[in-house]
């Protein structure tokens, strides 16, 4: 199969890496390590014209459109109607992830499990519906923000600040929910509109710091399987959350194909959606993808083209895999460029071991005297990830250190606790 994955992170890394076992991949814009495994093209990824007629050149039979942006302002849309699967919701479907208001909307009006809560268009609705949930509260911007729209606080006036701030910054509404207490966990559910599969749960660390501390970033570190999760956790998610949802986005005359990213809260009634999102997460879909035993490409093709009843179900290999991020200094409030990078290759010739980029670029000479030479620099917030395989969560995790230890560069941060004991526990 010709495939072209749209995005430049680790997830489309992490992709390109598992659709190119078997298929021959594109990636657009792609980046250092995606063009090991891929053949690079340019594109603006918010074009969905742009990427229909990159798709059409290539003659590719999917794409496969990674990140949120570009689904929310719906550039999977012109590439359907050019005929062409894509793997990647409608923008009526994206705004499963693209409004927290409609996403609660769709989650009540389907019977899902999840935190009560009142969408507010005003500073005065906000006020009496942070007292009538209390303490901790939860103020959520309807909008995309990159991760910078939710505010979990005992501190009302910080709460109302929040809200006023998105209210006045442009958002039209606010989402005040209950809070849910639980250790967080994130099933993707592969969608073709009308039908599911799951791949196996995951868990995130989504703090700077070890032990949870320190603001919060796009992620730090994943791991899956999840060994302290209820067995049947799928199972129930599947039947309680995703068909539900996928039925009510049909109703609504938005059928859902792509990735349903539901992260859920394990709270002791059971588990409770905090949130969907309308593709893969980074990194939590990086350990999961090194442990996926079938062809990724059949069953990414199956869901856009609503055939996913005709291909089996997903198969996961048995063990474990570990995934920890490198950062590069002042993440998460900002990033370094230009950085030199020391033995990314290294670690990723160890066995069982995969370098993800996320944010790296490929300069000539940045130091002085060493002209002629092509150097990987850090090109961004989360620079690279060191994903390994085991036979258990803690082989796995040694390997990841041991490859991550290889690396360096200036003001490298990582967290030293992905995926060790005690597991599933509420961080930060
Ligand atoms: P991201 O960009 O990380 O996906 P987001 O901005 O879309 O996040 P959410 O995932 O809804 O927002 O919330 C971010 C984090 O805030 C969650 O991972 C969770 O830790 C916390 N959170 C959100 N809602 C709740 C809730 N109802 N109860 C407790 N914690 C919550």
């Amino acid at each position: 199969m010709r495939i072209l994955v749209i995005g430049s992170g680790g997830r489309e890394h992490a992709l390109a890496l598992a659709l190119a076992q078997d298929s021959e991949v594109y990636a657009a814009p792609g980046n250092p390590g995606i063009g090991a495994v891929a053949t690079l093209r340019d594109v603006d990824v918010l074009d969905g014209r742009a990427v229909a007629a990159l798709a059409s050149e290539l003659a590719v039979d999917l794409v496969v459109v990674g990140p949120e942006a570009p689904l929310v302002a719906g550039v999977a849309d012109p590439v359907r109607a050019a005929g062409i699967p894509v793997f990647g919701p409608s923008a009526d479907a994206a705004r499963l992830e693209g409004s927290k208001a409609f996403s609660k909307d769709v989650m009540l009006a389907a019977g899902v499990p999840t935190a009560g809560s009142r969408t507010c268009a005003t500073t005065d609705a906000v006020a009496s519906a942070l007292d009538e949930f209390g303490a901790p509260y939860v103020v959520k911007d309807d909008a995309l923000a990159a991760g910078k729209g939710v505010v979990v606080t005992n501190d009302r006036a910080e709460a109302l600040a929040h809200a006023d701030l998105c209210l006045t910054q442009g958002s039209a509404q606010v989402v005040v929910e209950e809070f849910l207490a639980g250790p967080e966990v994130s099933l993707f559910a592969v969608c073709d509109g009308t039908t599911a599969y799951p791949l196996q749960p995951a868990q995130d660390f989504k703090r700077i710091f070890d032990g949870g501390r320190g603001p919060n970033t796009g992620g730090m570190g994943s791991y899956s399987p999840l060994p302290w999760a209820p067995a049947d956790l799928a199972a129930t998610v599947m039947a309680s959350v995703v068909q539900p949802t996928l039925d009510e986005m049909g109703r609504r005359g938005a059928p859902f194909v792509g990735c349903l990213y539901v992260g859920l809260a394990l709270t002791a009634a059971g588990p409770r959606v905090i949130e969907f999102n309308c593709r893969f997460g980074d990194p939590d879909i990086q350990p999961v993808l090194a442990l996926l035993d079938s062809s990724l490409a059949e069953l990414l093709h199956a869901a856009a083209t609503g055939s996913l009843a005709t291909v089996p179900a997903p198969v996961f290999a048995d063990g474990a895999a570990v995934t920890v991020v490198l950062a590069s200094a002042g993440y998460p409030e900002s990033s370094s460029r230009g950085d030199v990078i020391r033995g990314a290759g290294a670690a990723d010739g160890v066995n069982d071991v995969d370098v993800i980029h996320a944010g790296t670029a490929i300069v000539d000479a940045p130091e002085p005297g060493d002209p002629g030479h092509r150097h990987l620099v850090t090109a961004g917030g989360r620079v690279l990830a060191v994903r390994a395989r085991g036979y258990d969560i803690e082989d796995a995790r040694s390997r990841a250190y041991a490859a991550a230890d290889l690396i360096s560069f200036d003001g490298l941060q990582r967290r030293s606790d992905i995926a060790a004991e005690p597991l599933g526990v509420v961080e930060g």
